[in-house]
């Protein structure tokens, strides 16, 4: 049971492929772990019970020698921020509690498409905010590395159950690291794809010019899957890119000789520990041995990007969360139909949303507002151009960038919960990918003080195949052993 539990979504795709194992097997192990696991890792809001049925249903038609689809019979955990049909989606809020989606997210159908089975919906962050799942309003998840700290955030239920073997991959949602930071914290690998490279549509927006969904996953060939899978343009996303979408696998194994690497010298300051530093130097110096040429480049700018982050994402998310009113759906406070249309919106909103989402919204508001909007959101939005140009004149020389994904390891539960400035400071590495909208991915590389430290790979737009090139040579190294964690 352990050992299926071990498996990559590939080689268990392998296995139920061979008839080595049926669907019922895998799922049944799935849930019986989610059982015995989840309420101390709390890495789901929602297990779908029926998933068992879908599983025999898959054996069935594998027995009878029908045609299945690529993934038919494999499980995947969703991240309670997208639309899934009929299942309960939350965004981990009191506001949409009870709320059930009547259409499925693209990416969920694409998924359902492939015959992948949804066993849940995953915890995270209210509405995606924040940085540890602290700010669930369900209660948080606990890191599976050691149930004291922290998974990251905000996709901290994908990052987690498959850590903890509760899933063998999941799909998360990065708006200013969200996939890239809890991957990292759970030592799996996740990718934040090219702004335009997988559809938005039905993931519930935050920040609409940042928010990518991508794939969390236990090694980079499951990464290039699952990418793969979930990728290419779609007529209800205006913003999805008509760019084709490559056989990403096509570029694992095809080593790293020749290619050249940029380091920016500002993901080094005095705020990355030196432990995580140590780990990621150690990675990148054994990249140049393998034949890749290490060069230092400077992203001048970077100093400004966590500012101009906690400007651009809260003003999109204040109008993007202006449409929770509590009147066709969401949290309605109780009596507040016979108050004026005032206070009925406010009782319902100040009582539905948690208190990090009114502080996105006071903010986003602010900096939008007249007076305020040329010195903070204009600002912001000419450092973002100045940001891009930093990319773009170091992907000059470099075939891709890289440095640590997160200044720190897994931190402690509680210890950044009443100060917003140092838990946003979590993002200040992962936060500049957004901006910009390059591809990013993070890869386990090694422990720092027992706990997992994530290597960031920055990507030209539409250059994933590189990054999963590079993380599949870098993983081929061994510097960090894929294991289940986190018992019962
Ligand atoms: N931690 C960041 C924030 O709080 C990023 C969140 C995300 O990527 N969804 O905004």
């Amino acid at each position: 049971m352990k050992e299926l539990l071990q498996l990559s979504a590939a080689r268990l795709w392998e296995a139920l492929e061979e008839g080595e194992l049926s669907a019922a097997e895998a799922v049944g192990a799935y849930l019986d772990r989610i059982d015995e696991v989840n309420p101390n890792i709390h890495a789901y809001l929602t297990v779908r019970e029926e998933v068992m049925d879908e599983a025999r249903e898959v054996d069935r038609r594998r027995a009878a020698g029908e045609e299945l689809p690529l993934l038919a019979g494999v499980p995947v955990a969703i991240k309670d921020n997208l639309s899934t049909r009929g299942v309960r989606t939350t965004c981990a809020s009191r506001m949409l509690e009870n709320y059930v989606p009547p259409y499925d997210a693209t990416v969920v159908e694409k998924l359902r498409d492939a015959g992948a089975l949804q066993l849940g919906k995953t915890n995270l962050d209210e509405f995606a905010m924040g940085s540890s799942s602290e700010n669930s309003y369900f209660g948080p998840t606990r890191n599976p590395w050691d149930l004291r700290r922290v998974p990251g955030g905000s996709s901290s239920g994908s990052a987690a159950a498959v850590a903890a073997g509760l899933a063998p991959w999941a799909l998360g949602s990065d708006t200013g690291g969200s996939i890239r930071q809890p991957a990292s914290f759970c030592g799996i690998v996740g990718l934040k794809p090219t702004y335009g490279r997988v559809s938005r549509w039905g993931l519930v927006a935050f920040a609409s010019s940042l928010d990518q969904v991508g794939p969390l996953t236990r090694d980079v060939r499951d990464c290039a899957l699952l990418l793969e899978v979930i990728s290419g343009q779609d007529d209800r996303d205006a913003t999805s890119a008509a760019v084709a979408v490559p056989r990403y696998q096509d570029y694992l194994g095809k080593g790293v000789r020749g290619l050249v690497a940029g380091v920016p010298k500002e993901y080094f300051g005095p705020g990355v520990d030196p432990g995580v530093r140590w780990v990621v130097e150690a990675a990148i110096a054994a990249l140049g041995r393998e034949g890749v040429r290490v060069e230092e480049v400077s992203l001048p700018h970077s100093e400004y990007a966590l500012s101009t982050y906690y400007i651009v994402a809260p003003a999109e998310a204040s109008a993007n969360l202006a449409r929770y009113d509590g009147v066709r759906y969401g949290f309605r406070a109780a009596g507040a139909e016979n108050e004026d249309l005032v206070t009925f919106y406010s009782r319902n909103r100040s009582q539905g949303f948690g208190a990090e989402v009114k502080r996105r919204i006071m903010l986003g508001t602010y900096v939008l507002s007249a007076g305020y909007y040329d010195a903070y959101y204009l600002k912001a939005q000419k450092v973002r151009s100045l940001l891009r140009r930093d990319f773009e004149e170091a992907f000059q020389t470099c075939d891709f960038l890289v440095g640590p994904t997160s200044p720190t390891v897994a931190f402690p539960l509680g210890e950044r919960s009443d100060d917003p400035w140092s838990m946003y400071l979590a993002d200040v590495l992962t936060v500049p990918v957004n901006l910009v909208g390059v591809p990013a991915l993070s890869l386990p590389v090694g422990l720092s003080a027992g706990l997992p430290v994530g290597l960031q790979i920055i990507g030209k737009p539409f250059d994933e195949g590189t990054l999963l090139r590079v993380g599949r040579a870098v993983e081929e190294l061994g510097l960090f052993k894929p294991v289940v964690v986190g018992g019962a």
